[in-house]
């Protein structure tokens, strides 16, 4: 028998989650980014759920042939651009689109042979000072790209540092345009927070990702209350042992949490190993039979422990879910001091996933 320990991907709850991401951004083609095996759901997975997109962002060229190899012949959008003159071929037979975003990657198209040219997005910094060319270079740029025998079409494109913060997109927008200025052709701003709470910022495409995997793009989860989210994925497990501790006792190692009065404590089969987070201090949420009770002691690398005062009947088997279709995961990681981001990518290769 293999652990009791699975991950369940709801390809109903990604579906659902693309339809709210269209109706929030009618006028716009989405990219479903699924870069990172689709936030750790699994490409081939998540596929199902979310094929009625327009297109799908990722960053890795072996996820982009495995789309091509699932039967997806629509747009692919490598999200970083690439690396090697070598890349540039897998994206010709490929037929990727590609992000640009400094003049090494211009020269490696100019360079390139090719059997048609390339569309491209042509990205700007427009304030996150991570990838892009700063607004006043990007005029340039664009002009460099239009001669390119082996460009084709280009889209403008910038990514927002602030889209789910009190700070906003105001000033990066306003910097875009300066930078965009007379410049015609497609644009591509918005991440998942812009997609929903800045329809100014929605144009030709955008670009969500959080979203449609049904966490939030703040890390809070009420901030989706009303949006018609559901999550994606759920990390399920069983309680395989139980202890009575007694007033003063201590459970787990670095004897972290004492019991303040007698108590059963239940251990349950995921552990860091299993990408739940060590960090998880007393009183994360987790859910056993249906009751929402908290992680008590210490994460080790294959058990965690949880606290079933609130939960009687709970014995060996008794189901235990970790985050999902009744446990946010932003509450969660916002316990840890993460956002659901971080969880999901970081489920482990050892963990059992299946779709339904
Ligand atoms: C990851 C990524 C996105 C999606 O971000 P979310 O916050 O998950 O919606 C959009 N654009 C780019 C360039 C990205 O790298």
């Amino acid at each position: 028998m293999p652990r009791p320990l699975s991950a369940t991907i709801h390809t109903a709850a990604l579906a659902n989650n693309l339809a709210v991401v269209r109706k929030s951004a009618p006028k716009s083609k989405i990219w479903a980014v699924v870069k990172a095996n689709a936030y750790g759901h699994g490409l081939a997975r998540a596929f199902p759920g979310l094929r009625a997109t327009d297109g799908f962002g990722l960053l890795d060229l072996e996820e982009a042939a495995k789309l091509r190899e699932l039967g997806w012949a629509g747009p692919i959008l490598l999200l970083e651009g690439f690396f090697r003159p070598t890349d540039i071929d897998v994206i010709d037979r490929y037929s990727l689109t590609t992000v640009v975003h400094c003049d090494e990657q211009m020269r490696m198209l100019e360079m390139a042979r090719l059997s048609k040219p390339v569309n491209i997005q042509l990205k700007m910094n427009s304030g996150m000072n991570r990838l892009g060319y700063t607004p006043e270079k990007y005029r340039a740029a664009w002009e460099r790209a239009r001669a390119a025998a082996g460009i084709g079409q280009i889209t403008l494109m910038t990514h927002f540092a602030d889209a789910d913060t009190p700070r906003g997109i105001g000033e990066q927008m306003e910097t875009f345009e300066r930078g965009a200025q007379g410049i015609a052709g497609a644009r591509s701003l918005a991440n998942s927070a812009a997609t929903l709470w800045h329809p100014a910022s929605h144009f030709d495409w955008v670009r969500p990702g959080i979203v449609l995997y049904g966490a939030s793009p703040s890390g809070v989860a009420t901030a989706l209350d009303g949006v018609g989210l559901q999550p994606a994925m759920t990390l399920a497990s069983e309680i395989i042992a139980t202890q009575h501790v007694a007033e003063g006792q201590t459970v787990g190692y670095g004897s972290t949490y004492s019991a303040r009065k007698s108590m059963r404590v239940g251990v349950v089969a995921c552990g860091y190993a299993d990408g739940y987070p060590r960090v998880a201090p007393e009183g994360t949420p987790v859910i056993v039979d249906g009751v929402r009770t908290r992680v008590v002691g210490r994460v080790s690398m294959d058990m965690l422990t949880v606290d079933l005062t609130p939960v009687q009947n709970a014995g060996v088997g008794t189901r235990v879910e970790l985050w999902g279709a009744h446990l946010p995961i932003d509450d969660v990681a916002q316990a840890c001091g993460t956002i659901g981001y971080e969880l999901m990518c970081a489920v482990a290769p050892r963990v059992p996933v299946r779709a339904e």
